[in-house]
């Protein structure tokens, strides 16, 4: 079984000490060992990042975008190596998986035109011989703490906008599938990055704490669970941080009487269940106005769940792969006996599922509950697995107060012909990313990723201009020069125009 190394200061770095296991989802079977940092490892990253600060924070911006647009170029050369990786180590299918690097690189592309973005504003003659200007200005050194279920995209979401803003950054990816991600971290050294300004490590809470207490860390990202992010948030900021956390989700589709039912099902079919559910995008509720509508849908999707093409992620030609890991599907199984349990109506099971040739992988097949109702665990919760619930109510108003109460406000759609319905649910929904007919309204790279309620901590969303606010701060700055032969006397008066 091979080590992943980490990557710091340029170099491949291995250490001994605690490890864990990282599995192909697909055969059940542990493939490498994965190193956990110690506190002194974390150190080493961090010293190797400021010592790299100041040459790259005065490299002009064009510099630093020329190393972005080589990188973008090594990225679309090694599509096929790297998706083959995540699909090894996530088990999503290898289109899945080369759909999220290409909207990975939609971030390097947006970084590519760093010279644009960090132009910063001018106002001549704010007052006689005063001109005054916005500086963006990096922060230093910052972090980044990233989930499993895009180890390819999410970071991609953070580290080019922050490193040519002037940044130099520490990446702490999943400890799940952490291989696709480090190959693109070296790719992107091999683009001309120097060294320190990028390193990754591996670890668990031990590496996230030590980068938290570390006082030269200005800044945390972070994407994955919602109880993790409000501890990243809370810690990171009492020490004076800049955090943003973005967390879990429960994305709800509204379906009106008036949808076009077959596109819908289309839709919601790959909402559903594209990467086994696992995306903090997902549509795991399904909310049908009447009753006519909800006994249409699920007799559309019966049939199409029970022939998902399910296999290892590998394999071509696949709807669905395996879940992450074993922990989950079991966890993911729990949550379909405890909706049985509650009462809702499981119409479709995918409960023990068994790949011929994998046995032992982590498959579990689509599940379908209708009759779901809010008080129950698996409406309330996120199950985060190819589980859809299907929620009746009688009006669009019903529906958005499910969905405004409901504590998860990452993504939602609403699938119509009413073009009033749309705008009064595109103005009134409280979800910050929203879909009218679009299933998955994962923003462009040059709009900005994030979600409302417990599925953001923090003021800033992800990437894009929103991105850029958070990696840079301001600095403005009021100059004046006094023409020679004038003097002017002491002002005691606030100076105003
Ligand atoms: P996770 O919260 O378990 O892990 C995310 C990161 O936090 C990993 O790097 C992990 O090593 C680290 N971590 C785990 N436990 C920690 C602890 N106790 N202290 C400090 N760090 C810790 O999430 P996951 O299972 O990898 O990813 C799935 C979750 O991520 C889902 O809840 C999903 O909705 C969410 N997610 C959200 C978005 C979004 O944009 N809102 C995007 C992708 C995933």
């Amino acid at each position: 079984m091979s080590v992943i190394p980490h990557l710091i200061n340029g170099e491949l770095v291995t250490e001994n000490g605690r490890a864990v296991d990282v599995f192909n989802p697909s055969t059940g079977q542990a493939i490498h060992k994965l190193p956990l940092a110690t506190r002194e490892t974390i150190q080493h990253a961090i010293d190797a990042a400021k010592a790299a600060f100041p040459a790259w924070r005065n490299t002009p911006p064009a510099k630093r975008a020329q190393v972005m647009f080589r990188f973008k170029q090594l990225l679309e050369q090694n599509e096929a190596r790297i998706s083959q990786l995540i699909s090894e180590e996530h088990g999503k299918t290898l289109e899945d998986a080369a759909g999220e690097l290409k909207r990975g690189i939609e971030n390097v592309e947006f970084a590519c035109a760093a010279p644009e973005i960090l132009k910063g504003e001018y106002s001549r003659n704010v007052g006689p011989n005063i001109d005054a200007w916005s500086d963006f200005q990096p922060l230093g050194v910052v972090a980044g703490i990233t989930p499993f279920n895009f180890p390819a995209m999410v970071p991609l979401w953070m580290y080019p906008l922050a490193i040519v803003c002037g940044n130099c950054f520490i990446l702490k990816p999943s400890e799940r599938d952490p291989s696709s991600t480090l190959l693109i971290a070296q790719l992107l050294i091999e683009a001309g990055l120097p060294k320190g300004v990028l390193s990754v490590v591996h670890g668990d809470k031990t590496a996230v704490d030590a980068l938290i207490e570390a006082p030269e860390v200005k800044a945390l990202s972070f994407v994955g669970s919602t109880p993790i992010a409000e501890y990243i948030y809370a810690e990171g900021t009492k020490r004076g941080k800049r955090v943003q956390a973005l967390g879990g989700a429960k994305n709800h589709a509204v379906l009106m009487p008036d949808a076009d039912l077959d596109n819908a099902v289309s839709a919601l079919m790959g909402a559903a269940y594209g990467s086994c559910g696992e995306r903090c995008m997902a549509i795991s509720v399904a909310v049908c106005v009447g009753d006519q509508v909800a006994d249409a849908l699920v007799a559309k999707l019966v049939p199409q769940i029970k022939a998902l093409k399910i296999g290892a992620g590998t394999s071509c030609g696949l709807d669905m792969g395996p879940l992450v890991t074993g922990q989950a599907r079991d966890k993911v199984s729990g949550y379909v006996d405890d909706g049985v349990a509650a009462g809702a109506t499981l119409v479709v099971d995918g409960r023990g599922l068994s790949i011929p040739g994998n046995e032992e992988g982590f498959f579990l097949g689509g599940c379908l509950f209708d009759n779901v109702t809010p008080e129950m665990r698996i409406y309330k919760e996120e199950i985060f697995g190819p589980v859809l619930c299907v929620v009746r109510v009688n009006s669009l108003e019903e529906a958005m107060k499910l969905i405004n109460d409901h504590e998860y406000g990452n993504g939602t759609c609403i699938f119509t012909r009413d073009g009033e319905a749309a705008r009064l649910f595109c103005d009134e929904i409280e979800v910050g990313m929203v879909g009218v007919n679009v299933p998955l309204p994962v923003p462009v790279a040059y709009h900005s990723f994030g979600g409302w309620k417990r599925s953001l901590f923090g003021d800033l969303h992800a990437y894009g201009p929103d991105g850029v606010r958070f990696y840079t701060r301001r600095k403005a700055i009021t100059q004046r020069w006094p023409q020679r032969a004038s003097h002017e006397a002491s002002q005691f008066a606030f100076p105003s125009l």
